[in-house]
């Protein structure tokens, strides 16, 4: 058994290690690691205050370790004052009673997490988040859930985004892109996938942890961009010293108390591949 996947009986909250521990990385993981590292700025842009870190951290602890100007840009990082069921629920599980406090506990705790990997830097755009987001009539746009298809409502949102993106581009042109896949099919994470995909040419796609491992119909994306997978054996270790910063997400990420990290895969597309494969062979 891998020791490192012992956790302590007196911990509430526990986070296991991915199974099978594997040190040793296959070659499309060290073309992989050459390609990323051949570009000196890298934006990860993240649909909340924690899934960069959930679904990437591992590659986030690699990424802080090299001279590299590294920028995690956080979408959704607000909420309102409107209330619903859901959104009364998820703050009730962060023992806290109002959105801003809710969201300013998140803003911190994201940054003592992003900290934990060394020197990157965080920009929160300080979009509404879904569970908050209304009409002028004060209606909730998803007031239930906010899994499935994002609501005809919501494109006065994308167009602000999108904006806001492309001034992103125009100031970092050739900065390495990285943006959810949306496994799960949360609608933030969607919308951030479209839109960085509509504004951004070469994006690589991370896969939604851990709604990657509670839903798995997301294939058409994959199928429609023609994205490959590679797996990612770097320092989960890491990554689990990271999700603990996160105290006031632990009812709704470690349900019931315990979190099976998995290895993170990202997707690339034809183009990147061929870029990383002749990346690789001119380097040698
Ligand atoms: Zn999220």
């Amino acid at each position: 058994m891998n020791n490192q996947n012992i956790v302590s009986r007196t911990e509430r909250y526990h986070i296991a290690l991915p199974v099978p521990f594997i040190v040793e990385q296959t070659p499309p993981e060290l073309k992989f690691e050459e390609y990323i590292s051949s570009f000196s700025k890298i934006l990860i842009f993240s649909s909340h205050l924690d899934d960069a870190v959930l679904s990437m951290g591992s590659l986030l602890a690699y990424l802080g370790s090299l001279n590299k100007n590294i920028e995690v840009i956080n979408i959704f990082t607000e909420g309102s004052v409107y209330q619903s069921p859901f959104n009364e629920k998820l703050l009730l599980q962060a023992r806290t009673s109002t959105a801003a406090n809710y969201f300013q506990s998140r803003r911190n705790e994201d940054k003592k997490a992003i900290e934990t990997f060394g020197k990157i830097h965080i920009k929160n755009l300080g979009l509404i988040d879904a569970a908050w987001r209304t009409d002028s009539d004060s209606n909730l746009f998803y007031a239930q859930s906010i899994i499935g298809d994002i609501k005809p409502e919501d494109k006065e949102i994308i167009k602000k985004l999108e904006s806001i993106l492309s001034n992103i581009k125009c100031n970092t042109p050739d900065a390495l892109i990285f943006a959810p896949l949306a496994r799960g099919r949360h609608v933030d994470h969607q919308i951030v996938r479209n839109s960085v995909s509509n504004v951004f040419k070469n994006v690589v796609h991370y896969c939604d942890f851990p709604y990657s491992h509670k839903y798995q119909n997301e294939d058409q994306f994959i199928a429609d961009y023609a994205l490959s997978p590679v797996e990612w054996h770097g320092s989960y270790s890491s990554k689990k010293k990271a999700i603990l910063k996160y105290k006031s997400q632990k009812v709704s990420l470690f349900h019931p108390h315990i979190m099976q990290l998995v290895y993170e895969t990202f997707y690339l597309n034809r183009k990147e591949i061929d870029v990383m494969y002749d990346y690789y062979s001119y380097s040698r």
